[in-house]
């Protein structure tokens, strides 16, 4: 049962998922009237995050359904409450995850509203209306002016939709650990796992010089990652041999895959003070032997998604290097059959769902 409010009045239609089977179809539900701080979108495309499938199929036991999932949002603004100073009808804007947060605590008052211990999502969040909130798989959104954010004028709407996401999981452990500032002395970056998250890291690591290599259980990715995406080396890690061979060689790895995996291996192919860096969530803890860890001096670190200080500071940094995700566009009508796809992480790199369709597009220009 959805909560709303009398003021909800705004009718929009979505895509939603009415119990664990994950299925999606049509549904017409309300949005809230469009308050002093809020902007209202009409969007225009929404990525598809795993998280949208683990929401939708209840895997996590917390979705409240009916769920309309999607947090990788861009679209135009139609509408500004009297409050808003930062954007005004007709601007290219993007949500990503977040929705609401306390405004007061001291991760809110340094735009780190990702750690916000009050913090709501974009989706099956509870907003301070006490309304559920629902995402971006549906044709209108209205949201606090601090949660939204420019998208550059350079950057296509569907392809940049993913970063509201992928991007900034990607940007904020990699602006941690410095390598996303111009450097006289490049690094070595392991990126393991070569998907939606990954192949985006590897155009941040690239952007900024830094020496790439892939780990991936899947051989046949190698001719992509390099010819395509530009890495200069690739693991695979299966391969005992081609681990050894790599021992104490990089500086630091992102681990963005979230099946379950021993982290020793990867551990040892890091330098003495390396650092990995885990932002993916296998549902059961994650093998770690001590022995990699202090015979190395070694750091794990974790982190979510992103403030919106630095997800502004991520679009602009995509604008400026014109970085984008590789995706694969479809209609309303095809997404059930790209969820499926997703689970079997059959997609180059992101699907993007295109909510607004050529006759809407054609009307905003
Ligand atoms: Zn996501
Ligand atoms: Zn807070």
């Amino acid at each position: 049962m959805a909560q709303t409010t009398p003021n909800h009045t705004q009718s929009v239609l979505g895509w939603a998922a009415h119990d664990s089977s994950g299925k999606m179809t049509p549904y017409v539900f309300k949005r809230r009237e469009n308050g002093a701080n809020d902007v209202t979108i009409k969007v225009m495309y929404c990525g598809m995050c795993h998280t949208d499938l683990h929401h939708v199929r209840d895997d996590w036991g917390i979705t409240m359904y009916p769920c309309v999932p999607g947090h990788e949002i861009t679209g135009i603004v139609t509408k500004v409450g009297k409050d808003v100073t930062r954007f005004k009808e007709g601007d290219r804007v993007g949500v990503g995850c977040l929705a609401a947060s306390c405004l007061e605590c001291e991760f809110c008052k340094k735009s780190e509203e990702n750690y916000c211990d009050e913090i709501q999502l974009t989706y099956n969040g509870i907003f301070w209306d006490g309304s559920i909130t629902y995402g971006g798989y549906s044709k209108m959104m209205v949201a606090d002016q601090r949660f939204v954010v420019s998208v550059p004028e350079n950057l296509p709407m569907d392809a940049v939709a993913p970063m509201l996401c992928a991007g900034i999981t990607m940007y904020c452990p990699m602006k941690d650990s410095k390598l996303l500032e111009t450097t006289a002395s490049p690094k070595k970056v392991g990126i393991i796992g070569l998907g939606g998250l990954g192949h985006v890291a590897v155009k941040f690591a690239k952007a900024f010089g830094h020496h790439v290599t892939i780990i991936s259980t899947s051989p046949s990715k190698e001719t992509e990652a390099k010819k395509r995406l530009g890495a200069d080396d690739f693991i695979v890690s299966t391969q005992d041999s081609q681990m050894k061979a790599k021992k104490r060689s990089l500086d630091y790895i992102l681990d963005t895959v979230s099946a379950w995996h021993s982290l020793g291996p990867y551990l040892e192919l890091l330098k003495v003070e390396g650092t990995l860096h885990i932002v993916a969530a296998p549902d059961k803890p994650m093998g770690l032997p001590s022995f990699p860890l202090i015979f190395g001096k070694r750091t794990i670190k974790g982190s979510m998604t992103g403030g919106m200080k630095e997800t502004q500071e991520m679009m602009d940094m995509c604008g400026k290097h014109n970085i984008t995700c590789d995706i694969e566009m479809v209609t309303p009508d095809k997404i059930n059959e790209a969820l499926d796809r997703l689970a079997n992480n059959d997609v180059r790199y992101r699907f993007v769902i295109d909510i607004a369709g050529d006759e809407e597009k054609n009307n905003l220009s």
